[in-house]
């Protein structure tokens, strides 16, 4: 493609509404614009780069034998109230109505869809094990749609689900598709890992994130710096620290006013913040629960609302709530002789040692507090990790990074399969429930992950699998006849092995020209200026700040040797 016919506007501005690089940069290398919040329009560089990440997932999801499928966008609401989740889905989904008054969404993912359609199509256990996959677009109304297409409210997906006999099946399935993610995001260059995830909402009994990391990924993810462990901060398990043991003191009430914070606590008494254990109020389902962790660790909800059965409503207690619950101001509640309906008690307070605690009484203390003589309550791991902690697998310690959720696998089980009706008939003539998982990748969160894990200060630096183009040819003075000619044969040339490549014949200056390309991120530059006079032009790969001055004729070898370096066929 010549640029001079090309649909192309690049930014030398940082758009102000984008705050992180991919978004910035997408926008300013010209891969897309906005439409509306969350809602993007894709320019033709942008939409090769989709492709590509598209064919590099179809291509994985084929090896493991999975179909391909195409599901419709818009769904009736019949099949989601069969589920539960027309209501449990709330503000997310986007709802419409037909001409005839019936109710409609947008799909925001296709449990139900292909729940249905596997009652529909399967009948005998000789049709398993079976998957079936979609590449669509997906809409969900996000409360903060943000980051470009990281968060967007019109996305495209791969989503996979597997139909099996039995949970053996079911596991086979599952492992399929985590070597296959685990293909996809290397041929990306993805730094990925894959982490063992809290399956929350869609319950059944395996799921793993497949993370980036990036600063401005909005999960946490825990990793072993000895080990492979990686897991994401609501699911890692806690080790406790055990503090040497000492002889239980008598407790002892004491005045402390104004002194409320474990910050103002540790001032107060003079003692490190694992002196202390904070007892926090929450309110689930108008119950209250009380949660007691050491001074310096922070409650880890998700394993809270595991611990009391789940919850469909969860936050923490209003201002009139702990005043209820403590008789005292906020900043003063403690286990002993606390209101509430269940106290959770972090296994590590539990083998404190003459600890301070809040005294349920405006202005005081309790000093010298045991667990077990002074209070009890239901002990288990109710914290979040924190970097230095002991590996659960290893001997190791953790760290903590962000991360970008690119993938989600999950084991669904039977629980769409049940309550559909969703059957097949076994080797003994049975009616059984289908085993299923379900396999999500976003498409473009990927397309934004790899940006910020491959750009610098002048722009994109694609790796050569996913590059809207892979070279470009840049004459350096347009109207230099000899230039032109030279240029357009090597394009040609380029052109007819099956390189991807563009022509920059746009009449402008060579340092517009090579900033543009080094913004869009092409990996090699060919630039063809005076020194043919001598045979020779000027490669340069985008991540490589030498220029290498070879001669015209190896100019088609060296851009296949950055092809079999990359493990790419032309
Ligand atoms: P998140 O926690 O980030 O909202 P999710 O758990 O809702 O993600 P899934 O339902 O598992 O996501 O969807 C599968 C994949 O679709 C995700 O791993 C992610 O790559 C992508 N995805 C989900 N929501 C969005 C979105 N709003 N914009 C872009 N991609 C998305
Ligand atoms: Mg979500």
């Amino acid at each position: 493609m010549k640029l001079s016919n090309m649909l192309i506007s690049t930014l030398r501005e940082v758009p102000a509404e984008a705050e992180i690089p991919s978004h910035q940069l997408m926008l300013r290398a010209g891969m897309m614009r906005k439409m509306a919040s969350g809602v993007y329009n894709f320019m033709p560089s942008g939409i090769r780069v989709l492709k590509k990440i598209e064919n590099i997932v179809r291509e994985e999801m084929d090896n493991t034998g999975a179909q391909e499928f195409l599901a419709s966008a818009l769904l009736p609401a019949e099949l989601w109230m069969e589920s539960g989740r027309w209501e449990a889905m709330g503000e997310e989904m986007f709802r419409l109505k037909d001409r005839n008054d019936r109710d409609f969404c947008l799909g925001p993912t296709h449990e139900e869809v292909f729940t249905d359609i596997a009652r529909n199509e399967i009948k005998s256990y000789k049709q398993l094990p079976l998957n079936l996959y979609q590449i669509q677009t997906k809409y969900r109304d996000e409360r903060r749609p943000r980051f470009g297409v990281m968060r967007s409210r019109e996305f495209i997906m791969k989503d996979a689900y597997s139909f099996d006999k039995d949970q053996n099946g079911l596991d086979v399935s599952y492992m399929k598709m985590y070597e296959a993610y685990t293909n996809i995001f290397k041929k990306c260059s993805l730094d990925c890992s894959a982490v063992e995830a809290d399956s929350g909402a869609m319950g059944g009994s395996g799921s793993a994130e497949f993370m980036v990391k990036s600063e401005v990924g909005e999960d946490e993810v825990v990793f072993c710096s000895c080990c492979n462990y990686a897991a994401n901060m609501e699911k890692a398990p806690a080790i406790s620290e055990y503090q040497a043991e000492e002889t239980y003191l008598e407790l002892k009430k004491t005045h402390t006013p104004e002194v409320r914070s474990v910050e103002e606590l540790v001032k107060f008494f003079n003692a490190t913040e694992k002196k202390f254990a904070k007892t926090l109020i929450y309110k689930a389902d108008g119950k209250v629960i009380a949660v007691m962790v050491r001074g310096d660790r922070a409650v880890n909800e998700i394993k809270v609302i595991n611990a009391i059965g789940g919850a469909i409503e969860f936050e923490m207690a209003n201002v009139e709530t702990v005043k209820n619950a403590t008789s005292a101001e906020v900043g003063f509640a403690g286990p002993v002789g606390l209101k509430a309906d269940i106290l959770l008690v972090d296994e590590e307070v539990s083998k404190m040692y003459n600890f301070i605690i809040g005294a349920n009484e405006t202005g005081f203390h309790y000093e010298n507090v045991n667990y077990g003589r002074d209070f009890t309550g239901k002990i288990g791991d109710f914290r979040n990790v924190t970097e230095g902690d002991k590996c659960p697998k290893c001997q190791g310690t953790l760290t903590i990074a962000r991360g970008v959720e690119v993938g989600h696998i999950f084991k669904l089980g039977t629980k769409y399969s049940a309550s559909m009706g969703a059957t097949f008939i076994d080797e003994n003539g049975e009616d059984k429930p289908l085993e299923m998982g379900c396999y999500g990748i976003g498409i473009n969160r990927t397309m934004a992950a790899i940006i910020e894990q491959h750009h610098d200060e002048n722009g994109i630096t694609w790796p050569l699998a996913v590059a809207p183009y892979q070279a470009i040819v840049v004459p350096v003075v347009t109207k230099d006849e000899e230039q032109m000619r030279v240029a357009e044969e090597l394009y040609c040339k380029l052109k007819q092995i099956g390189v991807e490549v563009l022509m920059d014949d746009r009449n402008e200056r060579v340092g517009v020209k090579f900033k543009d390309s080094d913004l869009i991120g092409i990996p090699m530059r060919i630039t063809v200026g005076k020194k043919i006079s001598e045979g020779k032009v000027e490669f340069k790969l985008r991540t490589n700040s030498e220029n290498e001055i070879i001669s015209i004729e190896n100019v088609v070898d060296r851009v296949k040797s950055e092809f079999a370096k990359n493990n790419l066929s032309l």
